[in-house]
């Protein structure tokens, strides 16, 4: 039996991690945090349950992403409320728009952005569908061996065989080289704006960069389905912990892999803080590249070693965690915002606002309710603040709380005034409870569909999560996981087919 070492218990890795322990090997996680989730984990504080990052939850439609997690490894709930209403998203002039996933979708886009502009959303629409059909057929992308270039040249051709819509395909091809923008070129301003932001969210870039293709699936999540989980997004790892030990493997919290030993170019074992060895066939990381390329050392591949000194796009987040009266919401009140002062994106000028369902007492005091709000900063200014200026560092943390809430007020007025507790998070903060380098988050950019990042490094190791192909969110980890294990296994002349190839009832947005 493979001994299999899962470095990080994210969503990627914990995926991964559960479905290779159900196919029999020895799994072992080791979690440097004292409880699992990353930047999806939630965490208690002075009565309250805080999602520390990430807020939305999608993918758990029949045949999505978390679905197929769940019935692969055994997760009989989710613990999962379905809700038509994604997000409401304010725009500068108090305008409103409510992204639902039911027919007053497009209502609501018609209303706000006139009749016209329902061109864009049919595109992404049909292309979002098209792109899920090929998705569900599990391609390995980008391809890493002749045998994954060869499957998913035949997939591509099963798929364009089973597609009637010729013309469709032929834009598809198009979309694969160009940003978002191609296809706004008319649309008003205010919609652009509002694509920006909601891009910014999914895919990390405005519609200028933002690939089209994945732009058009990234803007799908209201359609697909967002659901609310009861005790907030930690649910998800914490089902996944269950599973990992449900099906014989190991998940040990407080053990931070410190270094690798190497042995002709195979990674053997684990080395831990706390001076544990775990041997090791197998390693799969859940982290960024960079944490990588240090715990790697001189024994890392070519490719890690030429990553420049950090990452050169991407972002960190400022975060603000409050305990809020309810008594300052309306009844009804959605549960996740968007807020948009003007052009300039994150900073503090536009912010994502997510509130603890009323249903779900576990998450605050009676009377009360957890809000996080984040917007996305430059990690780099932070680092050389708290590195030579902690003063400094202070002063703008508090600037930016000031800054968050203000634009938040937006949304909730008076939600200064209605909080008890006010916590603030800053790309410090990121890389402590998370360990990802300078609190990187969210991945690469999705600028460029032929630059990102497959799971395989070396030998016997591989990566998983936000740095590999598709990206962010736990919806787009769960899929890089299952393609990672059904990789492992391939690799292993182990049948992968119980991830990849088993029929799938058709795609059914909620
Ligand atoms: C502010 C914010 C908002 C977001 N909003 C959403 C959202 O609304 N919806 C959504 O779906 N996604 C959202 N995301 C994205 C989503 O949270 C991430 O893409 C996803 O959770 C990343 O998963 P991952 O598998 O890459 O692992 P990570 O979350 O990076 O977890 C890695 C784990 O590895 C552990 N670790 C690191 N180093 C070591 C080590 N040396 N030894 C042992 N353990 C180690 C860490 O402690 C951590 O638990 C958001 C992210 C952020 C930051």
């Amino acid at each position: 039996m493979k001994r299999v070492v899962v470095v990080g218990a994210g969503v990627g890795g914990l995926t991964t991690a559960a479905l290779l322990a159900r196919a029999g090997l020895q799994v072992t996680v080791l979690e440097a945090h004292i409880y699992p989730g990353g930047c999806a984990g939630t965490f208690y504080h002075q009565g309250y349950r805080f999602d520390a990052g990430a807020t939305v939850a999608g993918g758990f439609y029949p045949a999505g992403p978390m679905d197929r997690v769940a019935r692969l490894v055994g997760i009989q709930d989710w613990g999962a409320q379905p809700t038509n209403l994604a997000m409401a998203v304010h725009l500068p002039g108090g305008i409103q728009i409510m992204r639902w996933g039911d027919e007053r979708r497009h209502a609501a886009m018609a209303d706000a952005f006139g009749a016209q502009s329902l061109s864009f959303w049919r595109w992404q629409e049909r292309s979002a569908d098209a792109l899920w059909a090929f998705a569900l057929r599990s391609p390995a992308w980008p391809p890493q061996s002749l045998a994954q270039l060869a499957s998913l040249l035949q997939d591509g051709l099963a798929w364009l065989g089973e597609d009637p819509n010729s013309r469709l395909n032929l834009s598809l091809l198009a979309d694969a080289f160009r940003p978002a923008a191609h296809h706004l070129r008319s649309a008003p301003k205010a919609m652009r704006l509002f694509v920006d932001a909601q891009l910014l969210i999914s895919a990390q870039t405005t519609s200028q960069f933002a690939n089209a293709l994945y732009a058009a699936s990234a803007l799908d999540l209201p359609r697909r389905g967002v659901v609310h989980l009861k005790g907030g997004m930690g649910a998800i790892a914490d089902a996944l912990v269950q599973a990992v030990r449900q099906h014989g493997g190991q998940v040990l919290f407080r053990q931070e892999a410190t270094s690798v030993r190497v042995e002709n170019g195979r990674i053997v074992g684990i080395e831990t803080r706390r001076g544990d060895t775990y041997p090791a066939d197998l390693v799969v990381f859940n982290l960024p590249p960079w944490n990588i390329a240090r715990l790697l050392a001189d024994q890392a591949p070519s490719r890690l070693r030429r990553l420049p000194d950090a990452p050169p796009r991407g972002w960190g987040a400022f975060m603000v965690y409050l305990g809020l009266d309810a008594s300052a919401l309306p009844a009804d009140f959605p549960l996740h915002h968007q807020v948009i002062l003007g052009d300039k994106m994150g900073e503090g000028s536009t912010v994502f606002l997510s509130l603890s369902p009323e249903w779900d007492p576990s998450r605050a005091p009676a009377g009360r309710r957890v809000v996080t709000i984040s917007t996305h900063t430059d990690f780099k200014p932070w680092w050389s603040l708290y590195e030579t200026d902690r003063a400094g560092y202070e002063a703008r943390q508090a600037r930016y709380t000031q800054r968050v809430l203000e634009t938040a007020s937006r949304a909730i007025p008076g939600i200064q005034e209605a909080a008890d507790l006010i916590l603030p998070g800053t790309p410090v903060t990121f890389r402590r409870f998370t360990h990802r380098l300078w609190g990187w988050v969210g991945g690469f950019p999705q600028v460029d569909l032929f630059q990102t990042w497959g799971p395989k490094l070396g030998v016997n190791y591989w990566m998983v999560g936000d740095s590999i192909f598709p990206g962010q969110s736990t919806a787009a980890v769960a899929l890089g996981g299952m393609r990672l294990a059904r990789d492992i296994l391939s690799d292993l002349s182990l049948p992968a087919e119980v991830i990849s190839r088993q029929p799938e009832p058709p795609t059914a947005p909620v």
